[in-house]
């Protein structure tokens, strides 16, 4: 691994604090920080995407790579075949197995969702009649969250730009929220030197305010005996167990203890009344993290979501036409917005509408195609999608130089006698569309997502 800067050194009162608190722990802590962060992904199960790699140990999807590739220059990594992620907070997925019913059909909120690390997880995590709300206050990020749900594939679920408050609006109504709230990231400092230069007491302070705040603005959303799971990337107690403490001074609630297996040592928080599950670097192969799970025990009235309005359906011969685009094309209603038909899927599809007139959605199940004069221009995201049926469509399978110069939208000579819309490949992951028209082939990869690199080199082993 590579040794970090010889300049690398923490603040002063971090270390002081962190000292006290380790003990004897301390040198392997500090010994943990002269190297580099381990680099891990998160498989897409839905994209049958298996490396014959070491397993993150609390995660049947999490695996842990040698070396960090040049992920950019990965076609499958565009194809949302895996999403890069850090091992500790893949642990999301025990909290949720060990406290939830998965089979069941959920409500799902991820309150502070982008880049998508969480909101991906719990996709692949969800049964399908399962709706998640992914919601991020700040819109560059949203629309950066956005496009990662979009390579993932999976058409339940609504992308909002919204502040924690509005969710008052849903009273009662989610089984599962998931505040992976902003934090100090006092756990961070080996992947992230620039956190390590801004932490300062001032900024844990406000941090702390600022989680509170969410906390209780989020808490009328969720239902009575809902589970609320917090998580940040701090060590700092003010941030996880303090703040919770004070958090259950008022509320009624009852933290969950989760089993862990002696192997993975992470460390149980047992603070007053709170229980919580703390990660080291030193301990494991992963980077500092906090995460508790609560039950709401407290009377809350739930929201009547209205339902049965009329969803805006698009002509009847277009239904036909995409019908034959996907596989179960039954489960979903075909929704037209604008110039746009959206999947999304039949069971939740009046309740979508209703919350998206509440909250204003950046985008929600799978946009499927443009509807231009009767004509349909197939949507990228439903080449990405888990539910397109690619046998519709011409394929054409490229090798890594043409997968790669599709991504940076160059011109590709692979036309010759070819006509329409087709998809093109790369190790059988759809990577997008292209417009063959006789004599040559439109590249219809979108130019906001395309890659500025220029060589491939190192793609992920397999
Ligand atoms: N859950 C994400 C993932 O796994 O990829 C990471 C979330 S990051 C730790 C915290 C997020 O909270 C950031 O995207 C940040 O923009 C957002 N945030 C910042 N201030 C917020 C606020 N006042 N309320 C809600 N979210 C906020």
């Amino acid at each position: 691994m590579n040794k970090l800067p010889q300049h690398f050194s923490f603040p002063h009162a971090f270390e002081t604090r962190m000292k006290n608190k380790l003990g004897d722990d301390w040198s392997k802590f500090v010994q943990a920080h002269t190297h580099s962060a381990s680099v891990s992904i998160r498989i897409n199960p839905a994209k049958k995407f298996l490396p014959d790699l070491p397993r993150v140990p609390w995660s049947d999807f999490g695996f842990y790579l040698q070396e960090r590739p040049v992920f950019t220059l990965d076609p499958i990594f565009h194809a949302g075949a895996y999403y890069v992620q850090e091992a500790s907070s893949l642990f999301l997925e025990q909290a949720l197995k060990q406290t939830v019913d998965l089979t069941q059909p959920l409500r799902v909120l991820d309150l502070c969702a982008a880049p998508g690390g969480k909101s991906t997880h719990l996709l692949s995590l969800l049964s399908d009649s399962s709706l998640l709300i992914s919601n991020e206050v700040i819109r560059a990020r949203a629309q950066v969250l956005w496009e990662n749900i979009q390579k993932w594939g999976h058409p339940n679920v609504v992308v909002t730009n919204s502040d924690p408050t509005a969710f008052q609006q849903l009273m009662g109504y989610f089984d599962v929220i998931v505040v992976d709230a902003p934090c100090s990231g006092e756990g961070l400092f080996r992947k992230d030197a620039e956190a390590c230069k801004e932490w300062s007491e001032e900024n844990v302070n406000l941090c702390a305010q600022r989680q509170r705040r969410i906390l209780n603005d989020i808490w009328p959303a969720l239902k009575e005996n809902g589970v609320l799971i917090y998580s940040t990337c701090t060590y700092n107690p003010n941030e996880n167990e303090e703040n919770l403490n004070e958090f259950a001074t008022n509320h009624a609630l009852e933290f969950v203890p989760l089993t862990l297996k002696p192997e993975w040592n992470i460390e149980t928080v047992s603070a007053n009344n709170v229980l919580g599950y703390r990660f080291y670097p030193h301990r494991m192969q992963g980077e500092g993290f906090f995460i508790a799970t609560l039950i709401k025990r407290e009377k809350t009235e739930s929201v009547r979501i209205k339902t049965g309005g009329k969803l805006h359906k698009p002509p009847v011969k277009i239904i036909d036409r995409v019908m034959t685009w996907a596989v179960e094309p039954t489960l979903f209603q075909w929704v037209q917005q604008n110039d746009l038909i959206l999947q999304i899927p039949d069971a939740m599809a009046s309740e979508v509408e209703y919350i998206s007139k509440l909250l204003y959605p950046l985008g929600k199940g799978t946009a499927v195609a443009e509807l231009k004069h009767d004509k349909l221009i197939p949507e990228h995201a439903f080449a990405l999608s888990n539910f397109i049926d690619s046998d519709a469509f011409q394929i054409t399978n490229l090798n890594e130089t043409d997968a790669v110069a599709y991504l940076r939208k160059d011109t590709l000579a692979i036309s010759e006698g070819l006509k329409g819309f087709g998809l093109v490949r790369y190790k059988n992951f759809n990577l997008g569309w292209v417009n063959h028209l006789g004599n040559r082939t439109n590249n219809l990869y979108p130019s906001h997502w395309r890659i500025r690199m220029a060589a491939a080199i190192n793609p992920l082993p397999e």
